[in-house]
């Protein structure tokens, strides 16, 4: 057996997307890290050993724009480009050569953390001076010792052995008047689960049961739940169990309960003659229970319920979320009540910083399902790339922490800025957020292009949607709207037909909803095929902004939709308020009412007028690196065959520059997933600019500073062999891996 002391500057426990992402932050930003996560893999319960599908902010397409960029955004677009397929094994690979692409992350796997010294001393704030971890199979006994501690271990051992403050269950209702929380506090958690996959052999295969199979029958499992025989992995995510119990204490016999479970779930559907199930087999069944809750610390600040529905703006935000509120009965599989209940804000929210640190040990930040939240937030921010994206903003924190030797919450207090402006210079996401960042000397250029997109029109037929129930449409408006233009055929219809037309505005810039009505207007449209018909709404504002237009469902009326899709522009389909499934969600939750299920990338035919300067070069620079209030980008006129189309900085005295960062758009509506849930068509965002190079202006003329093919990335930082003095900078599209349109978000220089 060996003893070994291990120093960095940050130490990371707990390998899950939060642990992953929050030691590649600080990795990143020049310190040393180690990660230390107790399982052969990485990735938590996203691994292949619990396989859980990575949901994040745009709750599977209910938000708009909604999906992580940063280092989550990087793992998403890698295992699309990998793993379309959403194997679980290579989704472990994409996480683990993340990791291993940084030098300065040194990976202790099998190592699993369960003591902690303390420093001396009786301050006000309590600090760790090392954690011990056994590493598995070595016989290695490691103390690691470093300046920040970030407990990302779900469980939050680690913060609980430095005496961090911490609870466990459901605050009573009145703690933060949260209407979703019990009116008296108790200590249930949601429960755990197993998963499993099946798989079609082929030919017939026999299934005998073990003797602690549960008689499924016999449970109130069958009616409550869906059984079908194809399905896999977290189609069953409502095996769940040990609510009511202690899930980590109590983990081995929660870990029995719900095998006995599975093996009877499929017992009852191989043997009971009630499924075609004859060829299926079981192709692997979980043994770690995949825990979703225990501790969550406390910070100095506690996310609450009212902080989520109001997407309340804290000046410290340095991540967001938008899954809905999502949580389980105590009882969970065998529940009465249905399995989950959710509720949706009307688009993403936002988390702040002093939710990602204790308010008790001085050097312990955390991240993921452990964070400071109650109970009832906490049942939106568990998802995994929420956890993600809280595991680089907490990260980024810890590294400059360690750099100056502060605490968290002395950086809260006098360098939020450097904070949040950092994260947003590594293209973290801060909803709202501008780059302000003084080094950046692209924002004191002008941009021009070789084109611009100013007329808003979604292109020609391709096939066409009835209107059996409202649809709705946006897009942005930067100065005037005059008219809106609709593809239509009214069929079967020997009198006009009336269409009610209403301009909505959005609420907030991060929202896509019909919040406020500006105009409605009543259409007579005659009967006939591919009529343009004009809706004459008059609108004008200072601030660019989307609208949302909804067109009143009519039987016999149809609208075309185009083949290509125009970013900025969005439609959706009103869903029935009289179905059962949704008419409780009609009037308070907006972002389930409308549904754009079928519609993305297929927009309804449209014309805008007047033109529109929504996606200007100067967008490149004005600071927003996602979509806000306008899709915060710029766009050229469609690509000739062949040909190119440039933008450019200017600047009027010369610069020195050395590096070159570019943001390219990578379409964050589109909604990517690890694992099996669905498949998104393309392995690269066809957005996505592909060969491109940058030229300078030099005393010698335009030379050519880099040029880059085979482009999938979002991100991409050019640091130049030497600085180049250069009056003038151009990025040259040559082609793009999809889209007829070359579009660039950001572009920033340093010197
Ligand atoms: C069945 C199930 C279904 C769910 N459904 C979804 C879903 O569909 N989509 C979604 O995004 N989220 C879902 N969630 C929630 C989500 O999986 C968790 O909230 C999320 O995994 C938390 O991420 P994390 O990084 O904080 O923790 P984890 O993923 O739990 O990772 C923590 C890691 O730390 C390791 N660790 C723990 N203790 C120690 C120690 N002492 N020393 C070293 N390492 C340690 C653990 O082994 C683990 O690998 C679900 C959860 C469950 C259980």
């Amino acid at each position: 057996m060996r003893q070994e002391i291990v120093k960095s500057d940050v130490t990371v426990i707990g390998g899950g997307l939060a642990g992953v992402c929050a030691a590649i932050a600080a990795a990143r930003l020049g310190q040393t890290v180690s990660l230390v996560q107790n399982r052969p893999v990485l990735g938590g319960n996203s691994s292949s050993e619990v396989r859980v599908w990575v949901c994040g902010a745009t709750g599977h397409g209910v938000n708009r724009y909604a999906r992580e960029t940063g280092i989550m955004g990087e793992l998403f677009a890698e295992n699309q480009y990998r793993n379309p397929e959403g194997n679980p094994y290579l989704w472990d690979l994409v996480v683990l050569e993340a990791v291993r692409a940084e030098s300065r992350i040194t990976l202790f796997l099998n190592t699993d953390v369960h003591e902690v010294a303390m420093e001396p001393g009786d301050g006000e704030l309590r600090r760790i001076q090392s954690a011990t971890g056994w590493m598995m199979g070595s016989e290695r006994k490691i103390t690691f010792q470093s300046d920040m501690f970030l407990d990302c271990t779900g469980d939050g051992l680690l913060g609980c052995l430095a005496g961090a403050d911490f609870r466990i269950g459901r605050e009573a209702r009145h703690e933060f008047n949260e209407d979703w929380a019990p009116e008296i506090a108790d200590d249930i958690t949601l429960g755990s689960t197993i998963l499993f996959y099946t798989k079609d052999e082929g030919q017939p295969v026999r299934f005998v049961p073990p003797s602690f199979a549960k008689r499924i029958e016999e449970t109130s499992i069958p009616i409550r739940r869906v059984i079908r025989s194809g399905d896999s992995g977290c189609h069953y995510w409502w095996i769940e169990w040990g609510g009511e119990l202690d899930t980590v204490h109590e983990n081995e016999a929660i870990r029995d309960e719900l095998w006995s479970v599975i093996y009877g779930i499929w017992d009852y559907i191989k043997n009971s003659g009630k499924f075609e199930a004859e060829n299926m087999t079981l192709e692997w069944v979980g043994s770690l229970p995949g825990k979703r809750e225990y501790r969550r610390f406390v910070g100095d600040y506690v996310l609450n319920q009212n902080d989520i529905i109001a997407q309340r703006p804290f000046d410290d935000r340095v991540a967001f979320g938008g899954w809905s509120i999502d949580l389980h009965p105590p009882q969970g599989m065998y529940a009465q009540e249905s399995g989950s209940k959710h509720y949706h804000p009307d688009g993403i929210y936002h988390i702040p910083f002093r939710s990602l640190y204790s308010c008790n040990v001085g050097n312990l930040m955390f991240a993921g399902r452990n964070i400071s939240a109650s109970h009832v937030a906490f049942g939106t921010t568990r998802v995994m790339a929420t956890c993600a994206v809280m595991g680089e903003a907490a990260g980024t924190g810890a590294a400059l922490c360690a750099r100056d030797g502060v605490t968290p919450r002395e950086l809260h207090a006098v360098r939020l800025e450097e904070l949040q402006q950092t994260l947003l210079r590594q293209d973290a996401s801060i909803i709202g957020l501008r780059n302000q960042d003084a080094h950046d000397m692209a924002r004191s250029a002008k941009a021009a292009a070789s084109s611009v997109l100013t007329k808003l029109s979604t292109g020609a037929s391709a096939g066409t949607y009835a209107l059996s129930h409202p649809a709705g449409l946006l897009f942005p408006v930067a100065g005037k709207l005059d008219k809106l233009k609709l593809l239509v055929d009214v069929v079967d219809a020997e009198t006009p037909s009336e269409l009610t037309i209403s301009l909505y505005g959005t609420g907030r810039p991060e929202n896509y909803i019909p919040a406020e009505l500006i105009q409605s207007l009543a259409i007579v449209v005659p009967s006939g095929k591919e009529q343009w018909v004009e809706v004459p709404f008059h609108y004008e504002t200072n601030e660019p902004c989307n609208v949302f237009v909804t067109i009143e469902g009519h039987e016999g009326v149809r609208l075309h939709q185009s083949a290509q899709p125009l970013f900025g522009v969005l439609c959706f389909a009103g869903r029935d308020g009289s179905s059962p499934d949704f008419a409780h969600f009609m009037e308070s939750q907006k972002t389930i009412a409308w549904s754009m299920d079928g519609l993305n990338r297929t927009p309804f035919c449209a014309v805008v007028e007047p033109e529109t300067e929504a996606y200007a070069p100067a967008s490149i620079i004005n600071g927003y690196t996602r979509p806000y209030g306008g899709p915060q980008l710029w766009m050229s006129e469609a690509m000739s065959e062949g040909g190119e189309e440039w933008i450019s900085l200017t600047w009027e005295q010369e610069v020195a520059a050395s590096e070159i960062r570019i943001i390219f758009n990578d379409d964050v509506n589109e909604d990517l997933i690890n694992l099996h849930h669905h498949r998104t068509p393309f392995e690269i965002l066809p957005e996505l600019v592909r060969d491109y190079r940058l030229e300078g202006l030099t005393e010698q003329g335009w030379r050519t500073l880099h040029r880059e093919t085979g482009n999938r990335k979002r991100l991409r930082v050019h640091r130049l062999e030497r600085p180049e003095a250069i009056t003038a900078l151009r990025l040259v599209v040559e082609s793009t891996n999809g889209s007829p349109y070359a579009q660039v978000v950001e572009i920033r220089v340093y010197e």
